[in-house]
């Protein structure tokens, strides 16, 4: 789908080297949407105002906005949960963020109080502190499995990556594991 494409369909018209259309974002009784193709993907900017991303969703909710660009603005913004994982000490060592659609990644600190959206050196167990220190450990599959019999008074914890990742060799031997 090009600018050419959605003006179409918004009852554009060609303004030198973009497309104006109207804003499907507001009330827009003078075409105000640019559109403009800059290396196979489309640019927009509405020039009463609209935050690109209303633009965006609202091109988006009339099926007007190209697939490929789609996935891409999801994959960025749409994170719906995060887990700390923290060392002996309550240092967090690294995150496992969940994503909408339901994705995982891990990402760690750089020190600067930046991301770095990568697998941490040291992987440990999720809330290793109260597994170091509690009688009987639950291991589920997933952070919030583990928050849900948290939530209970259990001491719960799961191996990050899941049923996918590898045991780790430091699991405590009085650990369970509960499907
Ligand atoms: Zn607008």
């Amino acid at each position: 789908m090009t600018a050419a494409d959605i003006a179409a369909r918004l009852h554009g018209r060609k303004s030198g080297a973009d497309w104006l259309a109207y804003c499907p974002a507001h009330m827009d009784k003078n075409p105000s949407l640019s559109l403009r193709d800059v290396d196979g993907k489309v640019l927009v900017h509405c020039h009463a105002g609209c935050d690109q991303r209303r633009v965006i969703e609202a091109l988006d909710a009339r099926g007007l906005w190209p697939e490929r660009q789609r996935v891409q603005r999801v994959d960025r913004s749409a994170v719906a949960a995060t887990y700390d994982y923290r060392d002996e000490v309550g240092q967090v060592l690294f995150q496992v963020v969940r994503t909408e659609p339901k994705g995982f990644f891990q990402r760690h600190p750089d020190g600067q109080g930046n991301w770095i959206n990568k697998k941490a050196k040291r992987q440990v167990l999720y809330h290793l502190r109260e597994v170091l220190e509690a009688p009987i450990v639950f291991v589920v599959e997933g952070e919030k499995d583990a928050e849900t019999l948290r939530a209970q008074g259990f001491v719960a914890t799961t191996n990050a990556g899941g049923a996918s990742a590898a045991w780790l060799p430091s699991t405590p031997q009085r650990c369970g594991v509960v499907r």
